[in-house]
Parts: structure tokens; C-alpha cells; sequence
């Protein structure tokens, strides 16, 4: 029988969670689901003097953020003493020893446990990059804790592994160095090797190191600029992975556009690229766009809900259905709801719910107004849509010129310069509202 799967996601509470943490977690989420396994999330905390509460904190709001979830949760710092055990092990086995170490500065410590190391060529397979050989002695007998109680890094990260049945270690690539240190000490525990799969280093659009100026934000920034989470994730694997099969997600035609079930049933962590991945921001914004768009006309009506500008929340929600009616709109001009956020705190769409008073000036002419009045009046409340609104006044906009009927047309609806065309205007107001606005710019 094959063992089951067990992976870990290993973050270092030293600060708030990026998106390269994230990306190793939906990756190992994914492989794990995919093979029915256990995944373990487990706060790498050795380092005593990095390691914050506040940034454990912010990694786990990322991940349930993101509903990544774990089977267990673990902690270096309260795990101690089975470090301690497999130190001594080593020590009494003298596969390590304690060195005396020479003292540089007062307050060094004067001993350390270091790793008596074999000096062998290691070689391992990555699933990711392929067959991978270290010469291990330059090395040299490299520490593993500082004392009893304090193992560094390697050893702590291996133990756990060894103590967990860690079968699969998935990880960013710039661990890739560590492996061969990490191996030498799964074999002196006399534990088996994992398996290990290395993502690809995420660049910057130009190549460089990935940094805040290119939009890399910690994960839950992305959450309080209002993506969502569905963006994000997509966004996400596709650094450093892509639908194979492009044609089963393209069902609606748009590439690269993969939902949770999807990237469950085809994502492949064997098909994961070497070569660096590139972080874009316009991609995410875009990918944002996309999926507002997918989400239920309820679903986005609730986002836009929950994202009101706390000066306007109390009016905007005794109208709820007026709301309802304009969030196609407002989504159509923002990649973010934080952007929608700022549209309606700047009154950008007050006028849907409180009477605009138009200028003269604005209007430029009321000539044709009360022609539009009557042939709309004609019109039954429930008939008054955005469609049977333009054919009522399409012929005499034409005949009159569209500009003279048309312009204070929709200035008298939105008392703006700029606004959505007055059909859909006058449909989400409704017909009495519509002819309310028309009389009054009318007086
Ligand atoms: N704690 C390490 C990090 O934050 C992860 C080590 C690992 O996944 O093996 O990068």
C-alpha cells in the first residue's frame, strides 16, 4: 500500500505573509487534496528574536482569508523538548558533538552543537527541477543548535518533517541549497528522504527581486484593497503553473481563467515551471475584473454591501434595492472594491438616490423635455426598461438630433456631465422617478 500523503506549509512568523507563502500553500493544498492527503500548517518560530505574535497572527488571517485550511496546526516554540531528545540522540550516537567555539564578541556563547558531517555527494530528485547533486563537505560540520533547547533552522525543520511522516516537501526554491544539509540530517535520524518539489523564484515584471513597488503586498493587504479571494488565488497559481488544457477552462472563452474546483482537478505539480515566474499586478486587476463578473448578481450586490463608505452606508442601505440596481454600474469602472468604495464616497453615484437639481447651463435646452415626458409617460411602470425607453424615444432623438434630445435627457436624470446613457438611467429610477426628474428640470 502506498503511504498517504502528508505535506506542510512552514511559514516563519518573522513577518507579514507574502505572496510566495501563500503560493507554497495553495500548491501544497492542491497536491495534498489531490491525493487524499493530511496537510499540516506548521509556525517555524526557532528564531525567538524575529518571530512576532502578531505575524503568526496575519499568516493564518491570510490563509482563512483565502480558505486555505489545515488538518493540524504546529509550533516549533512548544515543541522543544522533542528537539531536545533527538539532539541527544545525535549526541550520544556522536553523529554530533558539542564545539567549543572560539569567542569574537562578549556575549557570544562559547559552545554550540554542530553536525558531524560525513562529507558525502548528495543527490536528489525534484519533481520540479529534476535531479540535483550537492557535494556536501565544503560544509563542513555545520551547527544545528545553539544548546539542547535551541536547535537552528535545519534541524527543527527537519525533525518535524521526520516526526510528521512528511512525505512531500513543497517549498519555494530558494530552499533548494538547504536540501542537501536537511538530507545529511534525515539520514544521520535514520528517517526516510521526502520527496521534494522547489517552486520557481517570482520575479518582477522586469526580472529583478519582487518587491512592494511592483503590488506584492502581504496577502491580507490584498484582501483590504478589496480583491477577491477567487482573484487572488487564480492570481496566484498561475505563478509558476498554467492550465494545460486551456480549452476546458475557455469555456466562456477567456484563458487563464481557473476557479478553486479547477485548479483542483487540473492542476499538476510535475508540470510546474523552473524558470522564474512573473509577478504582474495589472494581471491581478485584471483577473479581479473577471471574476466580480462571475460572482451571482446577489453576491456582488453583498461585496459592494459590505464595501460602502461608512459616511453613505446608513442612506444607501434604507435603499437597498436602489443599490442593488446601480452595482453592475459601479463594477463596470473599478478593478477593486476598495476603488468602488471610493467611487460612491465621492458622491459618484449619489444622484441615483437623492434628486439632482441640473444647472441651465448644464442642460443647455429643455426644448424636447416634455415631448420625452409624454411619450414615456406612455409607458407602464413594470414595462420600463432600458430597451421599450429607447425604442419610445429612438425616432424623435434621430429626427430632432440626438445630441438636442438625448444631452438634457440624461442631465436631467443624473444633473451630470458625465453618466451612464439615459435608458439605463431612466430604467434603474424607474418610471415615476424619471418623470419627477424630467418635470423638474423642466420648472
Ligand atoms: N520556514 C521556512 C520559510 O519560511 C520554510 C522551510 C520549509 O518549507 O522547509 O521559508
Amino acid at each position: 500500500m502506498k503511504n498517504r500523503v502528508i505535506t506542510r506549509v512552514a511559514p516563519s512568523p518573522t513577518g507579514l505573509m507574502h505572496i510566495g507563502t501563500a503560493r507554497v500553500a495553495l500548491f501544497n493544498h492542491l497536491f495534498t487534496k489531490q491525493n487524499d492527503g493530511k496537510i499540516i500548517l506548521r509556525i517555524e518560530d526557532t528564531d525567538r528574536e524575529r518571530s512576532k505574535p502578531e505575524f503568526e497572527k496575519n499568516i493564518k488571517d491570510g490563509f482563512s482569508w483565502l480558505g486555505l485550511a489545515f488538518d493540524e496546526v504546529w509550533k516549533q516554540s512548544e515543541r522543544t523538548e522533542i528537539y531536545t531528545q533527538y539532539l541527544q540522540k545525535l549526541l550520544a550516537e556522536d553523529l554530533a558533538y558539542i564545539s567549543q567555539e572560539e569567542v569574537k564578541k562578549e556575549g557570544d556563547r562559547p559552545s554550540v552543537i554542530r553536525f558531524r558531517n560525513p562529507g558525502q555527494k548528495i543527490t536528489f530528485q525534484d519533481l520540479i527541477h529534476g535531479e540535483i547533486t550537492f557535494d556536501t563537505t565544503e560544509l563542513g560540520d555545520f551547527v544545528i543548535a545553539k544548546d539542547l533547547e535551541t536547535p537552528i533552522f535545519h534541524f527543527a525543520n527537519v525533525v518535524d518533517d521526520l516526526e510528521a511522516g512528511t512525505t512531500h516537501i513543497i517549498r519555494g526554491d530558494d530552499h533548494i541549497s538547504n536540501t542537501p544539509r536537511q538530507i545529511l540530517i534525515f539520514k544521520a535520524l535514520g528517517g526516510p528522504i521526502p520527496t521534494y518539489a522547489h517552486l520557481p523564484m517570482i520575479l518582477a515584471p522586469d526580472k529583478t527581486k519582487l518587491s512592494k513597488r511592483h503590488g506584492a503586498w502581504p496577502v491580507t493587504e490584498y484582501r483590504d484593497e478589496g480583491y477577491l479571494k477567487e482573484a487572488v488565488l487564480n492570481f496566484i497559481v498561475l505563478l509558476g503553473w498554467s492550465p494545460q488544457s486551456r480549452a476546458e477552462i475557455a469555456q466562456d472563452g477567456t484563458e487563464d481563467i481557473v476557479s478553486l474546483d479547477q485548479m483542483l482537478k487540473l492542476f499538476d505539480l510535475a508540470k510546474v515551471q523552473k524558470k522564474g515566474a512573473v509577478f504582474n499586478l495589472e494581471k491581478l486587476n485584471w483577473l479581479n475584473r473577471e471574476h466580480l463578473k462571475r460572482l451571482s448578481s446577489t453576491e456582488r450586490w453583498q461585496k459592494i454591501t459590505d464595501w460602502l463608505p461608512p459616511t453613505k452606508a446608513d442612506f444607501m442601505k434604507t435603499n437597498e434595492l436602489m443599490l442593488q440596481k446601480i452595482t453592475p454600474l459601479i463594477l463596470e469602472r473599478v478593478s477593486t472594491l476598495k476603488e468602488a468604495q471610493a467611487l460612491l464616497a465621492n458622491g459618484e453615484f449619489d444622484y441615483f438616490f437623492h434628486q439632482p437639481k441640473p444647472s441651465q447651463e448644464l442642460l443647455r435646452t429643455t426644448t424636447h423635455l416634455t415631448e420625452i415626458a409624454s411619450r414615456l409617460s406612455e409607458l407602464a411602470a413594470e414595462d420600463f426598461t432600458a430597451e421599450t425607453i429607447k425604442n419610445k424615444i429612438w425616432d424623435f432623438a434621430t429626427e430632432k438630433g440626438r445630441g438636442e434630445v438625448l444631452w438634457p435627457l440624461r442631465v436631467a436624470l443624473s444633473g451630470k456631465e458625465k453618466s451612464p446613457d439615459p435608458f439605463v438611467l431612466a430604467a434603474i429610477l424607474g418610471r415615476a422617478e424619471t418623470l419627477n426628474r424630467i418635470k423638474n428640470a423642466l420648472s
